[in-house]
């Protein structure tokens, strides 16, 4: 039969384990990390105490092993707030909760050994920490990224917390077998099928959690390789293809709601100039100006993205091409402003813009073809303005050709 100690020699591997995980994440500086690793040292020296029952003085295999063991759930605990952008410690309540905690530990082992009481205790705390757990990563789980690593995180926190709910209960109400409550210091090496269980459950919630924090960890690293994949090294917009794929959604989304769209295509005026005059490496700088100017006056639901060259899209939910329009001129002025300054030389860029709206049944290509016919327009007319496409602008399938062959910048 499995008895508790393989049980927890078992975790004590695993926990190990998790430990060098963990440490080859350290570098990565995710929020958290560090926390979880900390928890993991002292989650093995926990382990390793409560192993050694009946080979050394209750003071380590009892007080101490879960001193360590109660303090490894707190720092998770404060690791997982961290994680989601929180502050990494714990409310007064919960420290206050340990050191009640470490002096009924005490009590009930030196003053008046009483085990069932202290199994109490232990298991309230723990259900207490492994359901924040479960909460804390439940309710800040990002819902646009696959839940996989923040459901097993969840529900491996719950059922830890149900295990000692169950364990404490048991011991509690008193119908804990009466070979447990006899062995005040043996409880491990004599434990009984029910214990044995009700221990296996609460203490191997610490590898599923272990394993959870390495898949949280996991899933920011992939996150931020994603970001960095579809950003713009120089400017820090959404390359074209991460935009086209916003761009897409937004169209299927004005589609389902009928609420308005609006979509821009911007080009600087006379570039090619700017790179001739003042060099390929000043030019690089007007397009980074130029990007922050922009996006530091767009509204947070604004996707701004550059699809090549100095050439730029920008998507505006909720906003009609009147209103677009608006916005683009006002844009047109602080480009301007942004470069008549002495630190810039005087050195003024514009820019032409082509805009339009969603219309029912449009695909993606046939907006774009308008705004595209726009901004040919617009530089057609002299530059350095903002065209709407007119209502009988031929509605092309597709994109014109300068923008459908444009390089990924
Ligand atoms: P127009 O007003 O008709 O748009 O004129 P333009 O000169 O802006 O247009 P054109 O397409 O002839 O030239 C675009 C220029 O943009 C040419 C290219 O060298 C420059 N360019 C494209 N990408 C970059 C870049 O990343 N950095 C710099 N410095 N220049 C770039
Ligand atoms: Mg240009
Ligand atoms: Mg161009």
């Amino acid at each position: 039969m499995v008895d508790a100690i393989s049980i927890i020699l078992v975790t004590i591997f695993s926990a190990v384990m998790s430990l060098a995980v963990l440490g080859s994440l350290l570098r990565t500086g995710i929020p958290g990390v560090r926390r979880w690793f900390a928890a993991s040292i002292l989650a093995v020296l926990a382990l390793v105490l409560y192993a050694l029952q009946g080979h050394a003085p209750p003071w380590l295999t009892v007080v101490g092993a879960n001193v360590a063991l109660s303090g490894a759930g707190m720092v998770i605990l404060q690791g997982c707030r961290q994680f989601f952008g929180g502050a990494p410690s714990s409310s007064k309540p919960e420290y206050v909760a340990w050191l009640v905690l470490c002096a009924g530990l005490l009590y009930w082992t030196y003053v008046e050994p009483d085990i069932a009481t202290r199994i109490v205790l232990v298991s309230a705390f723990h259900a207490y920490v492994y359901g924040m757990i479960g909460w804390v990563v439940f309710r800040a789980r990002p819902r646009a990224r696959r839940q996989y690593a923040y459901r097993f995180v969840s529900i491996g926190a719950f059922l830890g917390a149900a295990g000692h709910v169950g364990r404490g209960l048991i011991y509690g109400a008193g119908v804990a077998p009466e070979a447990d409550l006899l062995q005040a210091t043996l409880v491990i090496m004599q434990s009984t099928l029910v214990s044995v269980v009700f221990l296996a459950w609460a203490i191997l919630t610490l590898p599923w959690l272990s394993i959870g924090m390495v898949l949280l960890a996991h899933d920011r690293l992939a996150e931020r390789l994603e970001r960095l994949a579809s950003l713009d090294e120089l400017t820090g917009l959404l390359i074209r293809r991460a935009f086209m794929a916003q761009a897409e959604a937004a169209v299927k989304t004005a589609a389902r709601t009928g609420r308005p769209l609006a979509l821009a295509l911007v080009d600087l005026d006379h570039f090619k100039r700017i790179n001739d005059q003042y060099g390929h490496a000043r030019g690089d700088e007007v397009l980074a100006r130029f990007a922050k100017t922009v996006t530091a006056n767009l509204r947070a639901g604004d996707v701004f993205g550059r699809l090549g060259g100095e050439e730029f899209a920008l998507l505006c939910p909720d906003t009609s091409a009147s209103d677009a329009l608006i916005l683009l001129n006002r844009l047109r002025t602080l480009v301007a402003q942004a470069g008549n300054t002495e630190e810039q030389g005087g050195l003024v860029v514009t820019f032409s813009a082509g805009v339009d709206q969603y219309r029912a049944g449009d695909s993606l290509p046939h907006l774009i073809g308008r705004a595209d016919a726009a901004l040919y327009r617009a530089k057609a007319l002299g530059r350095d303005r903002i065209v709407i496409a007119s209502s009988r602008e031929p509605a092309s399938p597709e994109p014109a050709p300068g923008l459908a062959g444009g390089q990924a910048a």
